[in-house]
């Protein structure tokens, strides 16, 4: 679904990736794992073009995006096949951010309605389910400051999948939680792992990543160190960088 190749990306004269290339199959879970600022939120940022950058191509079921260099959404055509290319990838953040002015529900409709211009009531309907899937169905009318961050994350991660995109990606998805709460939104992930959904997933835990991913990518200072199947990469690391890192997490 999602190809990122020889992305090149910096702040200024800080060169975070460093020619980074990527492929999330459809139905392939990818796991990236790495130090603190070794750079996987911006490579994640960057696949959902919230970054520009300054080289390297980005395509989208094989469709080149061409968005670079033109100003981000400027022309005409490029904001159609951005607006296409966001609507397919849904993105769950570590600080959950939900509307607090928005119940849980109107939280998961909101943008299926206003974006996608979908009918209310069958958003509604949907968001119905996927609340109860994510095992909130009683919280519909909750606020989100009424919620446990367990909970919140998973209304989170029931917007995302509202807008029924065709990949998701996750930015430590379970490192604002406590570790009995990380459970829930953990269950969740390997249940939506289960249905064969893509997605890109960033975190700390090494055992969920070993569980669900299809293919985990160690990325170290902004280039992908060693990757491979999460056999290899965790039972039988290559480099010694990973066996450091793994070493300091595990
Ligand atoms: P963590 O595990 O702590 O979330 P990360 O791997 O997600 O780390 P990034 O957030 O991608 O790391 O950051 C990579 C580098 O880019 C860091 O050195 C960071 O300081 C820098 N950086 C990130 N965002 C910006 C920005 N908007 N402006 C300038 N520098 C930035
Ligand atoms: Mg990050």
């Amino acid at each position: 679904v999602i190809e990122i190749r020889g992305l090149h990306k910096a702040y200024g004269p800080l060169e975070v990736l460093k020619g980074v290339s990527l492929r999330a199959p459809r139905g392939h879970v990818i796991s990236l794992i790495g130090s603190s600022g070794s750079g996987k939120s911006t490579l994640l940022r960057c696949c959902n073009l919230l970054e520009d950058s300054q080289q390297g191509d980005i395509l989208f079921d094989a469709e080149p995006v061409r968005w670079r260099g033109q100003g981000l959404g400027r022309h005409p055509a490029d904001r159609a096949q951005v607006t296409r290319f966001r609507t397919n990838l849904s993105m769950v953040f570590q600080q959950f951010n939900l509307w607090s002015h928005m119940t849980i529900l109107q939280n998961v409709t909101e943008a299926p309605v206003t974006v996608l211009g979908q009918d209310r009531a069958e958003v509604e309907e949907r968001g119905r389910q996927l609340l109860a899937k994510v095992g909130i169905g009683d919280k519909c009318d909750a606020w989100p400051a009424q919620l446990s961050g367990g909970q919140q994350q998973r209304a989170a991660i029931a917007r995302a999948l509202c807008m029924n995109p065709k990949a998701l990606l996750f930015d430590e998805p379970t490192s604002a939680l406590d570790p009995e709460l990380q459970q829930e939104v953990v269950k969740v992930i390997k249940d939506l792992a289960s249905e064969h959904r893509t997605m890109i997933l960033v975190t700390h835990d090494m055992r969920l990543a070993a569980d669900v991913s299809d293919h985990v990518v160690f990325l170290h200072q902004g280039v992908i160190c060693e990757e491979g199947p999460p056999d290899q990469l965790f039972g039988a690391p290559q480099t010694d960088r990973l066996r450091q890192f793994l070493s300091a997490t595990m």
